[in-house]
């Protein structure tokens, strides 16, 4: 088996300005099936660097053993951009300094592009069709256009992953237990994944909107599967997940190395990789509607001081937190109580805790969807 790593060069920004971006490769080229990992597409979430160090051994000793089936591509540092971000000695990942937004929205949408050249060339086989369609899509991206540096970055992000069978994006939040966004259609896939990775929640959508990575590698199947349905069979054929690492400081070998560990089990369940995986674990929870994610923001500007802990059940109209007003007002008065709309568990917490109005600040995974929760507008900022 063949390993090789690439070192991609980024739009120089500056003169003697010169970003990179490390890729490792696997196995053949082409064979199948194909897992594409990439860590820390928001810079400062380090979780994910960590594990994608324990996979990269992981992945040696699969290849020293011979064990390498299909292909893996790893891309452990995904955002150097954003991790060159420094804004008072303090590291700043989620946005662009450069003003293109949140470096995981906005990757490129090739649904209807791919859609006019494949159609009418479809088969009776859907693996034919699938084979036509990423042929078609590795076109169309590399015919695009792209100047800016992190434009660049998306895309060469995206041509590493679209034509991959299973996608991992590692991400982490604030203060969060792990957790999983996925398809709705792809629940089996992302149930197995999260009993596989002890995930305390998995959440499914239908249009999460924002075009995330895991969205853009995903996403387009499913357009295709429905609007060519009258000429060939096609596929869902890629599983695109988000994975949230935990929170961000929750950074250490032990967690680091199970992480991989579970994931490589799931590659080599998968037929990635060779080898006894054992038992799948009983999952530790049921997958559950993004949008019925009560996702709290603060009123006002204040300090908050939580009542319930990561991990606790809370019920509908239960407070969560209280928001503490600093200026003066009567004693009483001056704390508010910040209730959840839902009965869930209590899944994320920011780590600020002096907030400004509109921020929000924790999230509570419900099973039932929530009114004022929007397909298309289910992503924080
Ligand atoms: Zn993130």
């Amino acid at each position: 088996m063949s390993t090789c790593t690439t070192v991609l060069k980024l739009p120089a920004t500056a003169p003697g300005v010169q970003r990179t971006l490390t890729i490792h490769h696997y196995g053949q080229p082409g064979a199948r099936p194909k897992a594409y990992f990439q860590a820390a597409l928001h810079a400062d979430e380090i979780p994910g660097l960590l594990v994608a160090q324990h996979l990269l051994h992981g992945l040696e000793r699969a290849q020293h053993e011979g064990r390498i089936i299909g292909e893996v591509v790893v891309v452990p540092v995904a955002n150097p951009i954003g991790l060159s971000q420094h804004l008072n000695g303090r590291l700043l990942g989620r946005f662009d300094f450069e003003s293109t937004g949140n470096f995981n929205r906005d990757f490129p949408n090739l649904t209807a592009t791919v859609l006019e050249q494949v159609r009418g060339r479809l088969t009776l086989d859907p693996t034919a069709n699938v084979a036509l369609i990423r042929t078609a899509l590795r076109g169309v991206l590399a015919a695009s256009n792209a100047v800016r540096e992190s434009t660049v970055l998306k895309r060469t992000l995206l041509s590493l992953a679209m034509d991959a069978d299973f996608v991992f994006d590692l991400h982490c939040d604030g203060e969060a237990l792990l957790h999983l966004y996925a398809a709705q259609e792809q629940r089996d896939e992302a149930t197995a994944l999260g009993a596989e990775l002890g995930a305390a929640a998995i959440l499914l959508e239908e249009e999460p909107g924002g075009s995330p990575f895991d969205q853009a590698c995903a996403g387009p199947w499913r357009h295709w599967r429905d609007a060519l349905a009258g000429e060939g069979p096609v596929p869902l054929a890629c599983f695109a997940t988000t994975v949230e690492l935990r929170g961000q400081a929750d950074v250490n070998d032990g967690c680091a190395a199970l992480d991989a560990a579970a994931l490589l089990r799931f590659l080599q369940r998968r037929g990635v990789l060779a080898g006894d995986p054992g038992p799948l674990p009983e999952p530790a929870c049921e997958a559950t509607p993004l949008d019925g994610v009560d996702v709290l923001t603060a009123p006002a500007a204040g300090v908050l001081v939580y009542r319930k802990a990561l991990g606790d059940r809370v019920s509908a109209g239960e407070a969560v937190a209280d928001l503490v007003s600093l200026l003066g007002e009567p004693i009483g008065a001056s704390r508010t109580p910040l209730r959840t709309v839902t009965d869930g568990l209590l899944l994320t917490r920011a780590i600020e805790r002096l907030v400004r109005p509109g921020q929000k600040f924790c999230k509570i995974a419900g099973q039932e969807p929530l009114s004022y929760r929007q397909a298309g507008q289910l992503l924080e900022d």
